[in-house]
């Protein structure tokens, strides 16, 4: 298979050592490997958070007969791996380039967009009993330089202003009195409805319900051909069988194999995103830094970070991760985070990490999800390109593909979601232009 990154990426049969993974616990129900010749009306290509949203809305709402293939274990991607923050996004275009780019209409569409997926990841939560340890109500974006902070209060006046969005500005001492001590804090913006999740109990909450509604679901079963026959059926071939369908949704976000079908080649970058999580840490420890918070929070560094206190008092801490794949830098991208870390809260450098994992999100040229059909071929539905923020949108967007195919008529998109979106200019260079983009934001970094 064609992909952007090393082997050591892509290895479906070995799980990530995350502390997730440590404390998910199994599936409820059966996911077993394709074998054979078998049928449905949709096969999702994906086994994350928009296949399984898609397969449980299908087979809940429609009654569809769908299957999922999943290369890895069910949330073997981004879906079992992310920071657990249930939040506002999916775009890397911030308030003002979309108001400018599409009418302050449709960014107010996008905005609704946003608050709808995350009430829908408690609302699937709260009607299947999901136990998926849920933290907070909101997120707070911490300024690391006073100048960000006049910049997140421009933000946070269009956010509540122009967009409907729950926002407000906490300034330096207040936000050190209620929440955290550190050395790069300088005021905040809080923004709801955000809250915290475990995001693979989440995942097998999602899987276990798209299940008991009738979806088959087929791990260890990796696409490695996709071809269609004269009577518009699609075959789709892994290593132990074959599934004929008469609708694909290609749900395989930064894990995509570029060269299963060619209208996708060449239009996401997919980027590495890492964490570090410590041993639990003791109240005095917490005390150290003034830690009183289970809010998921995240810094305005470009390059940046994320974070949260976990239930059993572990610190999780999220960045950027290092090279294209290779165990070396796996090592140095958690030893950074790690320095990083006892950077930004010094009565924690020397805390011990416990866990680190990595994934992929996923850019695409146009900085925008898209949700939507091939314009060639109408029987063939995607959803990618959450720019690492799909915890909540990726479960939207496999809810309103569900809705397309089961209503068969289009749901109504914002015009942020919609449209396939370009190609990658010289494709093959995409690494590269992910490095100069980086070494941009680096020195943006360091003069804001
Ligand atoms: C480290 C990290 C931290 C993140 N933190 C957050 C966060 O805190 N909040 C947030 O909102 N978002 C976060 N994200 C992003 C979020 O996890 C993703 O946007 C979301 O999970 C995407 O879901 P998905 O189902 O589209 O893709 P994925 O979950 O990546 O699923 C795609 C699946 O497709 C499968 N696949 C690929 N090729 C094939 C094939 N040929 N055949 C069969 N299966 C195939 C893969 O095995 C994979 O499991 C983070 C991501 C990472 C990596």
């Amino acid at each position: 298979m064609k992909r952007l990154y090393d082997d050591d990426l892509y290895r479906f049969d070995t799980p990530q050592r995350s502390y997730w993974e440590a404390t998910a616990g199994d599936l409820d129900v059966e996911a077993v490997p394709l074998t054979g010749n078998e049928s449905c009306d949709v096969a999702i290509i994906g086994g994350g958070y928009t296949g399984l949203s898609a397969a449980y809305h299908l087979a809940r709402n429609y009654g569809v007969d769908v299957r999922v293939l999943e290369a890895g274990h069910i949330g073997w991607g981004a879906s079992g791996r992310n920071g657990g923050f249930c939040c506002l996004g999916g775009t890397n275009l911030g308030a003002k380039q979309l108001i400018r780019k599409f009418g302050l209409e449709e960014a107010r569409n996008w905005y609704r967009a946003q608050v709808e997926s995350v009430e829908l990841v408690r609302e699937i939560g709260a009607e299947e009993g999901l136990d998926f340890w849920p933290q907070g109500d909101c997120e707070y974006i911490v300024a690391h330089t006073p100048r960000c902070f006049d910049e997140l209060r421009d933000t946070c006046d269009l956010l509540t202003g122009k967009l409907g969005i729950d926002a407000n500005m906490i300034g330096g001492e207040e936000f050190r009195e209620r929440f955290y001590d550190s050395t790069e804090q300088y005021g905040a913006m809080r923004e709801g409805p955000t809250f915290g999740l475990h995001p693979l109990r989440y995942c097998k909450g999602l899987a276990n319900a798209a299940a008991s509604n009738g979806a088959i679901l087929h791990d260890r079963s990796e696409v490695v051909d996709w071809a269609k026959g004269e009577d518009g059926t699609h075959s789709l071939t892994t290593r132990g069988g074959m599934l004929r369908a008469k609708r694909v949704i290609y749900a395989t976000n930064g894990f995509i194999s570029e060269d299963l079908r060619r209208e996708y080649s060449g239009r996401t970058l997919p980027i590495i995103s890492a964490i570090i999580a410590t041993r639990p840490l003791s109240d005095e420890e917490r005390a150290a830094q003034g830690w009183q918070t289970d809010q998921p929070m995240a810094n305005t560094r470009r390059i940046l970070n994320y974070y949260r206190m976990l239930p059993d008092g572990r610190f999780l801490f999220g960045g950027r991760g290092h090279g294209r794949g290779g165990a070396i830098k796996e090592q140095e991208t958690y030893t950074s985070l790690k320095r990083l870390l006892g950077t930004l809260w010094p009565h924690w450098a020397d805390v011990e990490v416990e866990y680190g994992w990595r994934g992929l999100i996923c850019f695409t040229g146009a900085l925008r999800p898209s949700i939507g059909q091939l314009e060639d071929d109408p029987s063939v539905f995607h959803g990618f390109g959450y720019h690492g923020s799909g915890v909540a949108m990726a479960t939207w967007s496999g809810s309103k593909l569900a809705e397309w195919i089961g209503t068969g008529s289009m749901p109504k998109l914002p015009a942020v979601a919609q449209g396939l979106g370009r190609k990658f200019p010289l494709p093959g260079l995409r690494f590269n232009y992910l490095q100069m983009g980086i070494a941009a934001s680096r020195w943006l970094d360091n003069r804001r």
